[in-house]
């Protein structure tokens, strides 16, 4: 018996029909594919760091409650004492958890598509059936007679909505989003990895729905090496996910560099503010050229040039040294579109030109 024939036989067939999650080398190039903060931390503030991680001890199992790590956030998001803070390995491990806890019965994951691709993936590696409805063509709007519908017939044990959304990253009507909530019989996430780039959260909405979570990470903050990502919300749901999360799945270094960040939390938010402002400028550099560039309360702007083809603008700028995301093939609505993750003024100044050259 040779390996292959083993695997044929004990490795579920869905599983062996994926293609794992592919990450491009991003060596050498000036990196705007994956919504990272292109900024660092000062100097003096990496020395302090270094003593603490110094002072860590690696012998002993993390805290398993990460008590200090989730005190930080809490003040950090103003989260109120009556919701309960659950800690992922990033918002993936979390979209995980809800897997492990809510799949089983036959009900499945449905979401608005196109968005995080995760949603569907971690259904699949679950067995949970997974439904996408998709947005409105061109805003990008949820459309909410389609979505309750969708929920109508499935009866999703858990929706998903990302706002702002990725990959498009508009926010979606708050009214719209409520009202999905209340037509949905399970769990809905409203997922606001990119909340702090953005004009509107929803934590107060836990207040009005019980079947409502909200997730968060601090991957998009500035923080993605650190993979933290984390579940608000009422205590009845959040016991019961606590069941499935692993022991120790934020390790020692992760929750004392997160808990670090946040309490000097006033350098991620002027770098964020850098972000938020060189989106709009370069928002405003790209309509003048001829590109379609939707609006953006993340930190990235989907676009979709006007005549050139989307997968030669991408090889284009890979042989400019610049590396973004290219959407086309992902979901109909995303037809020859490109998504820009702001960087730096000088690495989005080397997009403009390069882009200029291109679409010339
Ligand atoms: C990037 C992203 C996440 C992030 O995940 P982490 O695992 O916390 O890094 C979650 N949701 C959406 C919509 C994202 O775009």
């Amino acid at each position: 018996m040779s390996a292959k024939n083993r695997v044929a036989r004990w490795v579920r067939p869905d599983i062996r029909g994926l293609t794992a999650y592919p990450v491009p080398d991003a060596s050498g190039l000036i990196k705007l594919d994956a919504m990272e903060n292109p900024w660092v931390w000062p100097e003096g503030l990496r020395d302090a760091w270094a003593a603490q991680v110094r002072a860590l001890d690696v012998n002993r199992y993390p805290d398993p409650q990460a008590r200090t790590l989730t005190q930080r956030i809490r003040e950090h998001d103003a989260i109120p004492d009556r919701y309960r803070v659950l800690l992922g390995n990033g918002s993936d491990e979390i979209i995980q958890m809800l897997a492990l806890a809510l799949g089983g019965s036959g009900h499945g994951v449905l979401a608005p598509e196109p968005s995080f691709v995760m949603y569907r993936m971690i259904a699949t590696f679950c067995g949970m059936p997974y439904h996408g409805v998709p947005l409105c063509a061109e805003s990008f709007a949820l459309d909410e007679p389609a979505m309750v519908r969708a929920i109508e017939e499935h009866e999703p044990a858990i929706v998903y909505i990302a706002v702002p959304n990725n990959p498009t990253g508009n926010l979606m009507a708050g009214d719209a989003i409520e009202r999905v909530i209340r037509a949905a019989p399970g769990l809905v996430v409203v997922d606001e990895a990119y909340t702090a780039f953005a004009s509107r959260a929803h934590l107060e909405l836990l207040d009005r729905h019980d079947n409502l979570l909200i997730m968060r990470t601090l991957s998009k903050l500035g923080l993605a090496g650190l993979r933290v990502g984390y579940l608000v919300g009422a205590p009845a749901w959040l016991d019961e996910l606590e069941k499935v999360r692993l022991p120790y799945n934020v390790n020692v270094l992760s929750q004392a560099a997160a808990a670090f960040a946040l309490e000097n939390h006033s350098v991620l938010a002027e770098q964020t503010a850098r972000i938020v402002a060189e989106r709009a400028r370069l928002a405003g550099a790209l309509s003048e050229m001829p590109l379609t560039v939707w609006p953006s309360e993340a930190n990235f702007l989907l676009v979709r040039p006007e005549s050139a083809d989307a997968l030669q603008v991408h090889a284009g700028l890979r042989d400019a040294g610049i590396l973004v995301k290219c959407l086309h093939g992902a979901h109909p609505l995303l037809s020859n579109c490109l998504r820009l993750t702001i960087g730096k003024p000088a690495e989005n100044d080397a997009l403009l030109e390069a882009l200029a050259e291109l679409l010339r």
